[in-house]
């Protein structure tokens, strides 16, 4: 409970380090922005999510009771690709022929599953926009009583003006009014605004629209900025302690979401604002658009052309845990190699401390040691300073082990307890290798014993269903270059 105290976290909205305190004790109310599930998240979308996965895991493991909620966008993320403005989720259903929903409930059986690869754990709550739609309608019904919005034509649109005589836009991003005028591409909607800046709460339905809600200014969709007002004061309150996202959500999504809190209940909803930066390939951010992603199961199965071989969700998210969540991340052959080799010798460590002879007394600060381990999480939750500190400790166990430190028996069961804790529980990687299910062994050799000659057979179908099964009961198969290994 001492280090609760102690936490120091980077809010975006000041631009410094500020010690940590919830609006109430022992609670903390986190929003983060979950993915518009109109594809498949792919790795850069993962590396956020296993980033705020940390920093909960962290808030759990210093005591606090944490409400986590993280929503899933299934409407109103319009987009203007088309030559007009429309729903991705919508032009994905159209692409593939089906209704909007059915693409949402395909890709979030995706994103449950790779949260389960990936070690994530569950947010308190998910709620999705489409859920929420009522919500939403009566924070623009707020906002236009506030006169900090206009009704033109059936869609609704923030006052940016008006809300600059009360409020300071910008106060997140940075962004200076003058300097957005230059980056506004003409949208369709452009003649409807009274001001470039202005964004919508409410856009009036196309006929093309899959999706479309009443609502008192007519048939429509929300705005993508509302709904994450709509969730977050709905499950957290009007103020909570910290909000999150990618860096790229800063400006506009966040910036409005502060613009639509402030016009409707007249505060910044969240104390702490927090952004996670983003996964990069070749010095560029990865992204649908630029098609230089690749997807988080690829890299498991070892398909894609960008490396050799298979790499296990551990090592992956060992190897994300080693940057900073401020910091981007390049994926590299060699980093992930190296993060393997460094995953398994801290799988060694591990195995080591239980077993090692314990003295009368220590002849090491030991609490030191661990005392490591919380400051760097309590410092902005630097998860790189920690894995060192972790391989600080695992000096010390093999010294221990070769006689020349000592350890006396409650410091042992104290560093064990600890590193297991800041291992397993805070950055969420499983070291538990395939000796550790003896049990179901000789059962694991005869099922991929019986893929492999499928697989020789070129029986794909036999070898697609035995993968498949077991990925159902949780065992993950790989087929690297190297041979098969499972997980
Ligand atoms: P989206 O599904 O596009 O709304 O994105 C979901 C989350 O992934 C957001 O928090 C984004 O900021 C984040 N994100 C998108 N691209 C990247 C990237 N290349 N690296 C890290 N995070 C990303
Ligand atoms: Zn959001």
């Amino acid at each position: 409970m001492e280090n609760q105290k102690k936490l120091q976290i980077y809010n975006s909205l000041t631009g410094k380090k500020e010690l940590f305190v919830p609006l109430h004790d022992n609670y903390v109310g986190m929003y983060v922005c979950g993915p518009t599930l109109y594809s498949e998240p792919h790795m850069g979308n993962m590396r956020t999510f296993i980033n705020f996965d940390l920093i909960y895991r962290y808030l759990l493991h210093l005591g606090y009771r944490v409400k986590y909620v993280r929503n899933i966008t299934d409407a109103g993320h319009i987009t203007n690709s088309a030559g007009y403005e429309e729903d991705s989720i919508g032009k994905a259903a159209r692409l593939e022929q089906v209704q909007s929903l059915e693409i949402v409930y395909k890709y979030n059986l995706k994103f449950q599953e790779l949260q389960r690869i990936y070690n994530l754990l569950s947010p308190s709550i998910e709620p999705t926009a489409t859920g929420h739609i009522q919500e939403q309608i009566e924070i623009i019904e707020q906002i236009l009583q506030n006169g900090y919005a206009y009704v033109v034509n059936g869609s609704v649109y923030f006052d940016t003006q008006k809300y600059m005589q009360d409020f300071n836009y910008g106060i997140l991003s940075g962004r200076k009014v003058e300097e957005l005028s230059t980056e506004t591409r003409s949208l369709n909607a452009q003649d409807e605004k009274r001001f470039f800046a202005d964004f919508a709460l409410w856009k009036k339905a196309n006929p093309e629209d899959m999706q479309i809600w009443r609502s008192p200014w007519g048939d429509g969709n929300p705005g993508w900025h509302i709904e994450c007002t709509a969730m977050s004061t709905k499950y957290l309150g009007k103020q909570f302690d910290i909000h999150g996202g990618g860096m790229d959500l800063k400006f506009p999504h966040h910036e409005d979401e502060i613009a639509q809190s402030c016009g409707s209940f007249g505060c910044n909803p969240a104390k702490v604002w927090m952004h996670a930066n983003m996964l990069n390939v070749n010095g560029q951010k990865m992204s649908k658009s630029f098609e230089n992603y690749f997807l988080p199961k690829e890299i498991i199965d070892g398909t894609t052309s960008l490396f050799k071989k298979a790499y296990s969700a551990n090592v992956i998210r060992f190897f994300m845990m080693q940057a900073h969540y401020r910091s981007t991340l390049d994926f590299t052959e060699s980093a992930l190699d190296a993060a393997e080799k460094g995953l398994s010798r801290l799988s060694e460590g591990i195995k080591l401390v239980e077993k090692i002879t314990v003295s009368d007394k220590s002849s090491f600060d030991v609490q030191g040691v661990i005392q490591n381990f919380y400051e760097a999480m309590n410092d902005d939750f630097n998860a790189p300073i920690l894995i060192a500190n972790l391989f600080d400790a695992v000096k010390f166990v093999n010294l221990i082990n070769d006689g020349k430190e000592t350890i006396s028996s409650d410091d042992r069961a104290l560093l064990d307890k600890e590193m297991n804790g800041f291992i397993y529980d805070v950055l969420g990687v499983e070291l538990k290798t395939a000796s550790s299910h003896s049990k179901l062994n000789p059962v694991m050799d005869l099922v991929m014993d019986l893929r492999q000659q499928a697989r020789q057979n070129k029986d794909w179908t036999t070898s697609d269903k035995i993968r498949n099964a077991l990925e159902e009961a949780g065992i993950v198969v790989k087929d690297g270059k190297e041979g098969t290994t499972w997980s």
